[in-house]
């Protein structure tokens, strides 16, 4: 008899489920699940730590016996280790995937061919270039809308096939009413996507506010050292969930176990790096307003930032992302990037180091972004380090 092809062969609904155990930690603190959920089981003698597991294939299982894995492409144990640890973070059943692009084409799957997707203006700008790739092939169309304006996304809603939501948008800071687009979309059987990567589960649970689905670049704050590229999708839907653990398996963007052990690894210190990063960041938010070099600064800790009253409602936190525009225009802003020594200027963010860079350096990037317009990624060093940098830059200008 021929082995089937695993190319062929359809993942076994979810790969992930939680074990007795895993329940009871989904009671636990946040900040706790971060360093106890996704390990084995505590026995004597055994390691603390899932493994790296570097396996292509597994030793078949005899007739009769429990499966078990089978090829490396379908499963992997330090993957359900990761997706365990995401999973109880964000209250549904996770999928690890290669990159954070590879989880936002899995979660694009979902529009049916010739079916419309509502998309934040501003949403991360490979987002957008991935729709409109997508909509120049003729295979979806792109409703482009201003996601804090839930009025203007609601009249969008009838005959949508997806809504996407992004909160606070990448890197505009726009703040989404999560829970009353989730109402509305559901109204109108519309499946809601989430990219959580600029809050993380311990800022904001799109789950609970009503999202069918999370997606993450865990390259960013959930592996946090600038050191792996790595997505992942979450979902409390078992026929999501299975849909997607079957493209992962067919279409093969499957993640590294080196990569997932260290975003795993990054990710038992999330919530002392989220809580530093989030605070830096709203003292920094603070000062720079005062600058007379700012001419805007954008962070939902501001008390009259439009994102402020929505983001006390749904966030636990404002997020460690701040944007600002400086006097100046574009020159002014690539002066400011040039002339800083302790942030580096880089793209990406979520790192534990500082970063910064503006953002219409890419072609790629919304028009509606302003040219001075500087993505500031806060880290955790010292507050006083930070703002002592950014002050010389801008006094420079
Ligand atoms: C970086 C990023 C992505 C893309 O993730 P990769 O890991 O680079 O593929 C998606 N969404 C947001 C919000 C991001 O910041």
């Amino acid at each position: 008899m021929n082995a089937p092809d695993p190319a062929t062969v359809p993942a076994e609904g979810p790969s992930v489920s939680l074990t007795g155990r895993d329940e009871a930690r989904v009671r636990l603190a946040p900040a706790t699940l971060a360093v106890t959920a996704g390990r084995p089981e505590a026995v004597a003698g055994a390691p603390l730590n899932t493994p790296v597991v570097l396996s292509s294939t597994y030793v078949a299982a005899p007739p009769g016996a429990p499966p078990g894995p089978v090829y490396g492409r379908w499963t992997n144990d330090t993957w359900t280790a990761f997706e365990t640890a995401l999973g109880a973070l964000e209250g549904g059943n996770a999928l690890v995937m290669s990159s954070g692009m590879a989880a936002i084409s899995a979660a694009l799957t979902l529009v049916p061919l010739g079916g419309r997707l509502v998309l934040p203006r501003h949403p991360y700008s490979g987002t957008t270039v991935i729709a409109e790739s997508l909509a120049a092939e003729g295979r979806l169309t792109v409703e482009p809308v201003d996601i804090a304006d839930t009025d203007a996304v609601v009249a969008t809603l009838d005959g949508a096939d997806l809504l996407w939501v992004e909160s606070p948008t990448n890197p505009m800071l726009e703040v989404a009413d999560l829970g009353a687009l989730a109402r509305a979309a559901h109204e109108r059987d519309v499946p809601v996507v989430a990219d959580n990567t600029f809050c993380t589960p311990l800022v904001m649970r799109p789950l609970d506010h009503g999202a069918d689905l999370v997606v993450h670049s865990v390259t960013k704050y959930l592996a946090g050292h600038s050191d792996v590229v790595l997505g992942a999708v979450v979902t409390r839907r078992p026929d999501l969930l299975s849909r997607l653990a079957a493209h992962r398996t067919t279409h093969g963007a499957i993640a590294g176990p080196v990569e997932t052990y260290l975003a795993l690894r990054g990710l038992r210190t999330l919530a002392l790096r989220v809580d530093r990063a989030g605070s830096n960041a709203a003292v920094l938010a603070r000062r720079l307003a005062g600058h007379p070099a700012v001419t805007g600064v954008r962070h939902p800790s501001l008390p009259d930032d439009p994102g402020h009253a929505r983001a006390l409602a749904q966030m636990r936190g404002f997020g460690a992302i701040v944007s600002v525009e400086v006097r100046g225009g574009a020159d002014a802003a690539e002066r400011v990037s040039a002339g800083v020594r302790l942030w580096v200027h880089a793209t990406s963010l979520g790192g534990v180091e500082s970063t910064l860079e503006r953002r219409r350096r890419y072609p790629t990037e919304a028009l509606t972004v302003p040219e001075s317009l500087l993505r500031l990624s806060v880290g955790i060093e010292d507050v006083e380090d930070l703002w002592a940098d950014l002050e010389q830059a801008l006094d420079a200008l």
